[in-house]
């Protein structure tokens, strides 16, 4: 089923948050996302905040002085946990009846409780990974992209045969994946260069990052049991964004014919705030519509919900900074603007494909979308493409050029929603800088 416009959505909603008022943000009432913070300084357990403006609603505070006393006991537990994951688990029903209460409990007629302390400053938080991440899967559902990175490699035939039927996924590594802000350290590698007749492990040269649109599991399903696709979405809890930083070097020796390993599995960077399924509802739209002469999709991979609702309107944007650029306090350059709604594949289609052997999904399971990327020129998900495997180095606005990135580089990926007559809302940012200190060798 997919989530319903209710008086959540209401663009005449306020705040007694003052700053969750003002157009620009991420995270007015209408969004509500979910995450687990920290107070800075504090060893204090990890607690369940909602983003609102620049603060974090304290979901455990709020617990301890009664202002959850409505919900099932059930639901309150789960709103005090140090994850999402028992949130998740609970189903759509459940956080649906959370999201109604946290957005009552936050509007501007509502006196804001005396008792200041159930909000927390962002700026004077820690946001950890929002859930224990069980599992990991990467999808590869941007035809652009394949297309893009195919011509690299196989000019004459870019998209492999299989590309339309199956939603391309790998397994990736859960123990790798850390949340926003942490900096990242280049891998070593093997790597083999043309002109040589044997690889070299060596720290790579061509590390990339990959915008990605993540997509948290909410209620698992059995061993054995797939998920029909008009049921998929039942069972996811939100969206995050997903930077799938890559050694592409490493990639291109080692990825046959297994796919992806080592190149990738050294960081995946996911943003702090996981936005519900229930917030994006405004946002849907049609999937992708494919081109009159594409295969037919599969029955178990297509239905009329999915294709006129299975798209999600969401806007996402890749930003630069090199350490000198930063130290001339010099702005962020703008590298790409994509579209979640141009993927090939919808995030049911995705989840369903995942079940349809009877894999088993978790609460917490965490799949990205692979590189989003569009057909026209600054749409590019990644350097590989935006550079042409690094042969058009981009110029910075300082004079220093980028093939790949280097040590000090800030990439930023950002992803939003917008549409007319609601508020706009935001996933907030995704960030990551590659280590200064650089890979200290075994
Ligand atoms: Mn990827």
């Amino acid at each position: 089923m997919i989530c319903a416009i209710d008086s959540t959505h209401d663009p005449n909603l306020r705040s007694w948050v003052k700053s969750a008022n003002q157009t620009d943000t991420d995270f007015p009432i209408q969004n509500l996302p979910f995450g687990v913070f920290q107070a800075r300084g504090h060893a204090e357990t990890p607690r369940i905040g909602v983003a609102i403006g620049d603060q974090i609603l304290d979901l455990t505070a709020c617990q301890q002085i009664g202002l959850l006393q409505e919900l099932p006991e059930s639901l309150k537990a789960a709103c005090c946990a140090s994850t999402l994951n028992p949130l998740m688990a609970m189903g759509r029903t459940a956080s649906l009846s959370l999201r109604h209460h946290l957005s009552q409990l936050l509007r501007a007629e509502q006196a804001p409780p005396a008792d200041g302390t159930i909000l927390v400053s962002m700026s004077e938080a820690q946001l950890l990974l929002p859930a224990t991440i069980g599992d990991y899967t990467d999808f590869y559902a941007s035809i652009f992209h394949a297309t893009n990175v195919g011509k690299l490699f196989r000019p004459d035939n870019p998209l492999l045969p299989n590309y339309k039927y199956v939603p391309i996924a790998y397994h990736g590594r859960a123990s790798s994946i850390v949340p926003s802000g942490t900096p990242i350290k280049r891998p070593y590698g093997q790597q083999k260069q043309p002109k040589d007749s044997a690889p070299t492990f060596a720290p790579s040269q061509m590390l990339d990052y990959e915008l990605e649109v993540g997509c948290f599991v909410g209620m698992g399903n059995e061993l054995g049991d797939p998920i029909a696709l008009d049921q998929s979405e039942d069972h996811l809890f939100g969206l995050c964004l997903v930077n799938d930083w890559s050694a592409r070097d490493i990639q291109a020796w080692e990825y046959q014919p297994l796919g992806p390993f080592l190149s990738k599995s050294f960081a995946t960077t996911i943003s702090p705030w996981v936005v519900t399924l229930e917030a994006l509802a405004p946002f849907r739209g049609s999937a992708f519509v494919r081109a009159v002469d594409d295969p037919p999709t599969l029955p178990y991979l297509m239905s009329s919900t999915n294709q006129h609702f299975g798209g999600i309107q969401l806007t996402l944007e890749v930003s630069l900074s090199s350490a000198r650029m930063r130290q001339e306090k010099i702005a962020p350059l703008h590298l790409s603007r994509s579209e979640f709604q141009q993927m090939y594949w919808t995030v049911a289609q995705m989840l369903t494909h995942h079940t349809s052997n009877g894999c088993n999904l978790r609460p917490g399971d965490l799949f990205a979308s692979g590189t989003i990327s569009g057909s026209e020129a600054g749409t590019q998900g990644c350097l590989l493409e935006l550079t042409q495997r690094g042969t058009q180095p981009l110029v910075l606005p300082t004079g220093e050029v980028r093939s790949f990135l280097v040590e000090g580089d800030e990439v930023t990926l950002r992803g939003y929603c917008e549409r007319e007559g609601y508020i706009r809302i935001g996933i907030g940012k995704c960030q990551g800088i590659v280590d200064i200190r650089g890979q200290q060798r075994a």
